[in-house]
């Protein structure tokens, strides 16, 4: 897959340099950090002949969508192996699963339990046998090849910034960051999750000590919204323009907005937040909102 040049968009904000790198707008479908991890696994399985592409996710999942799009691109067939069985009676299906869907990918629908077993051998031996043989890529798409491709996310003139800010949910993402930073800047990951496994799936993949995990902003765990954050996201759409997420880049940029009031940064620090992308997931997430009666992302 092609490595593509990104834009910059910079924020000022009480004497500090923000900037915004829009991964987001890498690709329409395969978005941000997800069309990173997939850009050598995806030559890679091209290299070994792989005729397949399995993966794992949640219903929203932004990799599930990014997977089934690059297969279909790409001249793979595809499988996701989804999260929750009482999904396959869902009728219709949500707006990412449709998508995928629709791009060919068969969902191959779970219970909880089963999914818990992702990474067992006999789990994926039974799926062998079923599917085929496949390239596997991990849940999230983390894996060696993912953090190499994240890597690319960070270029040589990025060295004049700071701290470098990303979500946080599998870790493969900051890894890459971390690996290709210089060591006088500091890489600040804020999980979208609780969990204190990140810090040692980060140690796997990076091989520098300069990062920190901001776990104070994940509003309760992995995909809880919370109307101040459905706010926050609105009003930082309006002040400049720049849509975010609510799984990932909303909790983020709430949590770097807080820190700088908190008085976390010095004067004239210059901040690096990688926008991630993960947009596609909105449209689901607002039909559970109005289910809710809770405010909606505006789109
Ligand atoms: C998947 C995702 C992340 C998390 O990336 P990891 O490499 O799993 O930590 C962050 N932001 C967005 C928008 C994502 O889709």
């Amino acid at each position: 897959m092609e490595i593509p040049s990104v834009h910059h968009q910079d924020i000022r904000f009480k004497n500090l340099l923000i900037t915004i790198k829009r991964e987001d707008l890498i690709h329409p479908f395969i978005s941000g950090n997800k069309y990173r991890k997939l850009t050598y696994n995806i030559d890679e399985a091209k290299r070994i002949n792989a005729t397949s592409l399995l993966t794992f996710g949640g219903a929203f999942s932004n990799h599930i969508a990014a997977v089934a799009y690059a297969g279909n691109m790409y001249g793979f067939k595809t499988v996701g192996v989804i999260r929750g069985e009482e999904l396959a009676l869902k009728s219709p299906l949500n707006p990412t699963l449709q998508f995928a869907k629709t791009c060919g990918m068969h969902l191959e629908f779970v219970s909880r339990a089963h999914y818990r077993q992702k990474n067992d051998d006999d789990f994926i031996d039974g799926l062998k046998s079923r599917f085929g043989n496949f390239y596997l890529l991990p849940e999230g798409g983390t894996n060696d090849l993912a953090v190499k491709g994240c890597e690319d996310i960070l270029q040589a003139t990025d060295n004049v910034y700071d701290y470098i800010c990303c979500a946080v949910g599998t870790g493969g993402t900051i890894s890459g960051l971390i690996n290709a930073s210089e060591s006088h800047q500091k890489i600040l990951g804020f999980p979208a999750l609780k969990g204190d496994f990140l810090q040692q799936d980060i140690r796997k993949f990076a091989n520098q000590d300069n990062w920190e995990l901001i776990t104070a902003y994940h509003f309760g765990g992995y995909g809880k919204i919370k109307p101040e954050l459905i706010a926050f996201i609105n009003q930082f759409k309006k002040a400049y323009h720049i849509p975010l997420d609510p799984i990932y880049t909303g909790k983020m940029l709430f949590g770097i907005f807080d820190l700088i009031d908190q008085g976390f940064f010095q004067k004239e620090s210059k901040i690096l937040a990688i926008h991630t992308g993960g947009l596609q997931g909105i449209t689901g997430i607002n039909q559970i909102l109005k289910r809710k009666n809770q405010p909606l992302i505006e789109l």
